[in-house]
C-alpha cells in the first residue's frame, strides 16, 4: 500500500521534496466500513492552497498526513451494508492505493459505466463548477462575448461549450499554440489567444471587437488585466480561480491598481461574484449531472483527459499543472481496474 504525504510545506513553485512516497499496510476495515482501491486519483489546482497553512476556506493537509484527493475507487472488501466488493465509488481516497471509509460522501458509479474516470471530471466536480459559474453567475445571453481563461482544462473547456450552446462569442485563452488549435478546431470557440504571446493584450482587444459581457476568471494576472479595460457595462465575472497567483510568495509589484479596479467596477456596473462549488451541490447538482449526461451522449460537448500513469508519477504531475503542462483534465491512472 502506497501513499504519499505532505512532507514540508512549499514556498513558491513546489518541489518533489514538498512530497514523500511511503509503505504502510493495507488498512482493515471494520465493521460498517468499506475497503477501496483507488484506480483513478484527481489532481486539481485546489490543492496547491491545502499544501499552505494560510487561512482558507478549507483546513490545510497537515504535515506527513496524506494528500487529499478524489478518487475513483473499487470496493475490494466490505463490511457496510450499502456496498459489495467490486462496486465503483466516487471517494475522497487521497493519494494512496488504499482507503478505509465508512460510507460518509460516497457516491455510487453504475456497474456499466464506460468512463468511470469521467466522475472525476467532466461528470464531477471540474464540470459542476463550469456549469454553475457560467449559467448560474455568467448568465450568458445570445450574442454576447464570452472570454475564458485555461480554456482546454476540464473547468474552462467546459465554460466555453456551454457558452456556444447558449450562442455566445467565445473567446479562448490558453497557454501556447497546440491548446489554442485544439480549442478552435475541436471545441468550436470563436477564437483562442496564447496568453504567452507579447501582444496578448492587442490580440485579446481585436479578438472581442464588442468588448466582453462574461469574463470567467480562472487565472488573475496578466489576462485580467487585458480582459479589464474591455469591459462592458454590466458585464459579469464568475470569479472561479486564480492560478497565475497560487505559486506567488508576495505581492504583484507594480503601482497600486485598486482605485482603478474599483472606478471600472462602480462606473461599468460590474459585477464581481467568488464561488466556491461545494456550496452549490444541494441545490444544483441534480440537474447539472442530468444536461451533462443528455449533451456528452449527444457529442455536444467534448472532453480531453490527460491520463498520467503512476501513483509514483502524481507529485511531478501536480507540479506540471501549476504551470500549465497538463492538456486536459489530469488524472493519474493508479492502478489497474
Ligand atoms: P486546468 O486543467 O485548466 O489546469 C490549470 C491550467 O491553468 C493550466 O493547464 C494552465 O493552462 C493554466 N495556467 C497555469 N498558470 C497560468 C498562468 N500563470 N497564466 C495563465 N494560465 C495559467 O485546471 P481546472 O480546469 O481544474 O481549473 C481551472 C481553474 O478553476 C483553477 O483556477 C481552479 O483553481 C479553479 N477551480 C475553482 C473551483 C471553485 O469551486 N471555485 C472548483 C474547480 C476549479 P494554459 O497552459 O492554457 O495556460
Amino acid at each position: 500500500n502506497r501513499r504519499i504525504v505532505l512532507a514540508s510545506r512549499p514556498h513558491g513553485v513546489p518541489t518533489p521534496q514538498a512530497f514523500r512516497l511511503e509503505q504502510v499496510p493495507v488498512p482493515q476495515p471494520q465493521d460498517g466500513e468499506v475497503l477501496l482501491r483507488a484506480v483513478y486519483l484527481s489532481l486539481d489546482p485546489y490543492m496547491r492552497g491545502r499544501m499552505s497553512d494560510a487561512p482558507s476556506y478549507a483546513p490545510p493537509v497537515e504535515i506527513d498526513a496524506v494528500m487529499g484527493a478524489g478518487t475513483v475507487s473499487r470496493v475490494v472488501a466490505s463490511r457496510h451494508a450499502d456496498y459489495a466488493q467490486g462496486d465503483w465509488v466516487v471517494a475522497t481516497g487521497g493519494w494512496q492505493d488504499y482507503a478505509v471509509s465508512n460510507g460518509d460522501g460516497l457516491v455510487r458509479l453504475d456497474a456499466g459505466i464506460s468512463h468511470p474516470s469521467y466522475a472525476l471530471g467532466i461528470l464531477g466536480m471540474p464540470g459542476f463548477t463550469a456549469y454553475v459559474g457560467l449559467l448560474d453567475l455568467g448568465q450568458p445571453k445570445a450574442g454576447e462575448t464570452l472570454v475564458v481563461a485555461a480554456c482546454t482544462g476540464p473547468v474552462g473547456a467546459t465554460v466555453g461549450q456551454i457558452g456556444k450552446m447558449k450562442s455566445c462569442r467565445v473567446v479562448g485563452v490558453a497557454g501556447g499554440p497546440d491548446k489554442c488549435r485544439y480549442a478552435v478546431d475541436v471545441l468550436g470557440f470563436d477564437a483562442c489567444l496564447d496568453h504567452k504571446a507579447d501582444d496578448f493584450a492587442e490580440q485579446l482587444a481585436q479578438a472581442c471587437p464588442d468588448g466582453i459581457d462574461i469574463y470567467f476568471e480562472n487565472v488573475g494576472g496578466k489576462v485580467f488585466d487585458a480582459v479589464l479595460p474591455l469591459l462592458n457595462t454590466s458585464a459579469r465575472i464568475p470569479v472561479c480561480g486564480l492560478i497565475s497567483a497560487y505559486n506567488a510568495t508576495s505581492p504583484t509589484p507594480g503601482p497600486d491598481r485598486l482605485a482603478s479596479l474599483m472606478r471600472a467596477v462602480l462606473t461599468k456596473r460590474l459585477k464581481i461574484q467568488g464561488f466556491i462549488i461545494f456550496d452549490y451541490y444541494a441545490s444544483r447538482y441534480d440537474e447539472f449531472a442530468r444536461d451533462m449526461n443528455t449533451w456528452l451522449d449527444a457529442g455536444q460537448i467534448k472532453y480531453r483527459e490527460d491520463m498520467v500513469d503512476g501513483l509514483e508519477n502524481a507529485p511531478q504531475a501536480f507540479i506540471g499543472l501549476l504551470q500549465g503542462e497538463n492538456f486536459g483534465k489530469l488524472v493519474i491512472r493508479v492502478g489497474p481496474d
